[in-house]
């Protein structure tokens, strides 16, 4: 194959956020594209225009790019072959609809969504799967007439034709056979005259020379159809991919509920792009990669015979698991830029730095950080059990003596020489008086990063 000419896309409907089960399509077809030397198109599926806002383009223009997962080819990114939004399109899709209508290929379709829902529940009821019963299909010139003559409105369905054996070969899943006797007639234009979902995604990977879709499984029963519209037209196909789904924990489809969030509500927690690209990256995709890799590493690792049929369940430990080798990683600058919007206002350049220093170690999401801050800069302190004990066990003179020297420096030496204690006779008391815990960060570190005076008045409280 010609790696020039390999094209992969990413087709999200923006009629919500992004959440992960597309963010994961999309990084893949990016990282195929990248592997194969290709190009990497984003095209907006909005043709259903009470389900689509131009906040939710925007969105997920902002979350893509944000992702790194940047488009070679797409909105704001002219590459010849757009427009990019499908809304945008209708000029393009009305002459091939007229020449499946003007030939055999399809048909006007006036049965009333009441009677196509009755004709549903009648063979649901026989034990049979549903599919359009063909009422239309048959309609001579004249009734056709007739009928739109009294303004009747119409669809415009694909005559499937009853005795095709179709076979395709799945990227993911292998050769399929269809016996299109199982597939209904079925709608390529609406009513309102907007084009359905099985027409204006195949024809637009077809005008848009997409070679490779990989997509969530649900669309694998809908290639057939897809197929037989661009064999309709002589258009080329796409190979087709179809990747297992993502669920939660439990195994049920990635929700709310099973813990899922969108890619915003991961972004404002702190979570970083790498993070999430790492998981993703090994969610149906099986890697022996088990370093934290930037997105060219990943293309570079990238492999379609590594695809996995089974459903691939999402982790939030995973996640935290990538995420701690990023934070932990970060240059002090970097760190503060990922951690600058959770500390206080007041908090001067030299306390910014020094918290930072001393929190990093133990923080993994930006938002984990919310915990310390009231031990650094003040405030109520949340007591364990255990800390509390530590305190007690103490004794009062062991308090007398480190705020006094805490009034002096916060240096964790002078405290231990002055109180005369070492290991964890020494080091349990006083973390558990200055944290209210008996574990976190490292107690020099944190002892230089706390505002002038805590430490000191921590300990003291406990003197008496
Ligand atoms: N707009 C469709 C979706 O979001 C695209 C499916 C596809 O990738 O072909 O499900």
């Amino acid at each position: 194959m010609n790696a020039a000419a390999v094209v992969t896309r990413f087709a999200p409907s923006p009629s919500g956020e992004l959440h992960l089960g597309n963010v994961r399509t999309a990084l893949f077809n990016l990282l195929l594209a990248r592997r194969l030397g290709g190009r990497f198109l984003l095209r907006i599926e909005d043709t259903d225009a009470a389900r689509t806002t131009d906040e939710h383009v925007a969105a997920l223009e902002r979350d893509l790019t944000w992702l790194g997962l940047a488009w070679d080819e797409g909105p704001l990114r002219d590459g010849g072959t757009g427009p990019y939004r499908q809304s945008q399109r209708g000029g393009i899709y009305a002459p091939l609809l007229a020449r499946l209508e003007g030939g055999a290929a399809a048909y006007p379709c006036f049965c009333s969504s009441q009677e196509l829902e009755l004709s549903r529940r009648a063979q649901l009821t026989a034990g049979r799967p549903p599919r359009y019963a063909g009422t239309c299909a048959q309609l001579d010139a004249r009734e056709i007439e007739r009928r739109r003559a009294s303004g009747a409105p119409a669809t415009l369905r694909f005559r499937v034709p009853p005795d095709r054996q179709l076979s395709f070969d799945d990227l993911v899943h292998g050769v399929q056979q269809v016996d299109c006797a199982h597939i209904g007639d079925f709608v390529i234009r609406r009513e309102d005259g907007t084009p359905a979902f099985f027409f204006a995604n195949a024809v637009d990977d077809s005008l848009m020379r997409v070679t490779h879709v990989l997509r969530g499984e649900d669309h694998l029963a809908n290639t057939p159809r897809q197929l037989l519209v661009l064999e309709a037209l002589g258009m080329r196909a796409p190979r087709y991919g179809h990747l297992p789904l993502l669920t939660g924990a439990d195994g049920t489809p990635l929700s709310k509920r099973t813990g899922a969030q969108t890619l915003r509500e991961l972004h404002e927690a702190g979570y970083s792009a790498t993070a999430i690209c790492n998981h993703l990256f090994r969610l149906g995709h099986s890697s022996a990669e088990a370093a934290s890799l930037t997105l060219a590493d990943m293309a570079a690792h990238f492999d379609i015979g590594h695809l996995q049929r089974a459903s691939a369940r999402f982790d939030p430990v995973q996640l935290r698991h990538w995420q701690g080798l990023w934070a932990h990683a970060l240059e002090p600058a970097a760190a503060l830029a990922w951690l600058e919007p959770f500390l206080p206002l007041g908090a001067t350049p030299a306390q910014r730095t020094a918290c930072i220093a001393a929190l990093q170690p133990n923080l993994v999401a930006a938002s984990d950080i919310v915990d310390w801050l009231p031990v650094v800069f003040g405030g109520e302190l949340r007591w364990e059990d255990p800390a509390r004990a530590a305190v007690a066990a103490a004794g009062a003179e062991f308090f007398r003596l480190t705020a006094a020297a805490a009034a002096q420096a916060a240096d964790l030496g002078a405290l231990r020489t002055a109180s005369g204690r070492a290991g964890a006779a020494f080091f349990a008391p006083l973390r558990a008086a200055l944290t209210g815990r008996l574990h976190g960060p490292e107690l020099g570190p944190l002892l230089k990063a706390m505002s002038p005076g805590l430490a000191r008045e921590r300990l003291a409280a406990w003197a008496r």
